[in-house]
């Protein structure tokens, strides 16, 4: 039998300054207001962010979704406690700009998935998937050289569109 899974610790993980400043340090901005925080470290086969928490001897070790923690570190815990998850409006799931997240359940994410991959050029409908699409861009920004990720960033984009179409997110 396997012991249910504890629930993450938001909490605690969003007030452990050292968790905090490995989110940071991982979290790409780029200079716009309106740009996407591309995350440059591990990422999940759904292309969310992860990041390993907690002490292995202490027995609280664990891979997290950075998107959640960083919804933790900017607004707080109440609303993860009550349930509610949260999305991303611009359809980037590594993208870490609180500006870019909203709450809601599970089955508005299914619903609005279904709705949106199959719109040409969009970011759901990469022909490398959600997990291709975030690890090129984190390999762009990281091998870009100074001063020119945003071009690294638009070119690892596009190359998930081979038909040339663009679509930004629709919220
Ligand atoms: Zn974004």
């Amino acid at each position: 039998m396997t012991e249910p899974t504890p629930a993450v610790p938001w909490e605690r993980l969003a007030a452990d300054r050292s968790i905090v400043a490995r989110y940071e340090a991982k979290a790409y901005r780029g200079p716009g207001p309106g740009d996407h925080h591309w995350w440059l470290g591990a990422i999940s086969d759904s292309g969310h962010g992860k990041l390993r928490v907690g002490s292995r001897t202490a027995g609280t070790r664990r891979v997290v979704n950075v998107h959640v923690l960083g919804w933790a570190i900017a607004h707080g815990t109440m609303d993860l406690r009550n349930g509610a998850v949260v999305r991303h409006t611009c359809d980037e799931p590594s993208c870490q700009n609180p500006e870019h997240w909203r709450l809601g359940d599970r089955l508005q994410n299914i619903l609005d998935f279904q709705a949106r991959r199959g719109l040409s050029g969009h970011a759901l409908a990469d022909a490398r998937g959600a997990k291709g699409r975030a690890v090129a861009v984190r390999d762009a920004i990281l091998d870009a050289a100074p001063g020119t990720e945003a071009d690294a960033i638009a070119a690892a984009l596009a190359a998930g569109h081979p038909s040339g179409d663009h679509q930004d997110g629709l919220w």
